[in-house]
């Protein structure tokens, strides 16, 4: 049996609205009354997220001192998960096709995400992704898990999984952070990297992922061909 673990952040949705929006509210709630600032625009705070800059840097750029940039990326960290701004998501062109193609071939498919129990029930609902993710086949957050870092979170879900899951004869993992590419090699499984996410090119190769590619589309195509 071949498996596909997929993470949905980056491969499905779509968030860079999501943290745009809470970029503007937080400048904007940080800055003083008279105090100039320089809002980023959409691609150039989108792409300085894809190259991993910090938020604190990200709020300097922007105008922000140094005390104002912690409070900005505080407030940041309190807003950016908060159910206001989860209507701004969107699906990832072409994933849906995608989801639909493995599923028809028969691959069993898994989701593997950072997001808590009602953060994923809002997509799905909103989506309508339950049809492709029974409930034994997701791996998220309780709505009262105490995050640390991504980066030593993801793979205690890709061990609870691994040890949950049935045996399959071959597993890919597929994600667009260094959490996935991490939590997927710790555990000996094959990973691709998409760049539907919020990582580039550069940052993605720094984890050496088995294969770079475009979206999940092009991962569902190799996978697929194998
Ligand atoms: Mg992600």
């Amino acid at each position: 049996m071949l498996r596909l673990i997929t993470d949905f952040d980056g491969p499905i949705m779509d968030v860079s609205e999501r943290y745009y929006r809470v970029y503007q509210f937080c400048l904007e709630k940080t800055r003083y009354p008279d105090q100039p600032v320089q809002q980023l625009s959409k691609a150039e705070f989108w792409q300085k997220k894809r190259s991993r800059i910090p938020e604190k840097q990200i709020a300097l750029s922007s105008g922000l001192d140094e005390a104002q940039s912690q409070a900005f990326s505080q407030l940041r960290r309190q807003t950016v998960h908060t159910e206001p701004y989860f209507e701004y998501d969107s699906l990832i062109p072409g994933a849906i096709e995608a989801l639909l193609k493995v599923q028809q071939a028969g691959v069993d498919l898994a989701v593997m995400t950072m997001r808590r129990v009602w953060e994923l029930d809002y997509a799905f609902k909103k989506y309508n992704l339950e049809r492709f993710f029974p409930e034994n086949r997701c791996y998220c957050l309780s709505n009262d898990y105490v995050k640390t870092r991504d980066i030593e979170d993801k793979p205690l879900l890709m061990a609870r999984a691994l040890a949950e899951l049935p045996p399959a004869s071959n597993t890919w993992m597929v994600g667009d952070t260094e959490a996935d590419i991490t939590a997927a090699k710790k555990h000996s499984i094959q990973v691709m990297a998409v760049e539907s996410g919020i990582r580039d090119r550069t940052q993605l190769e720094l984890y050496h992922p088995d294969l770079i590619v475009q979206d999940l589309s092009s991962a569902v195509n190799l996978i697929l061909k194998e």
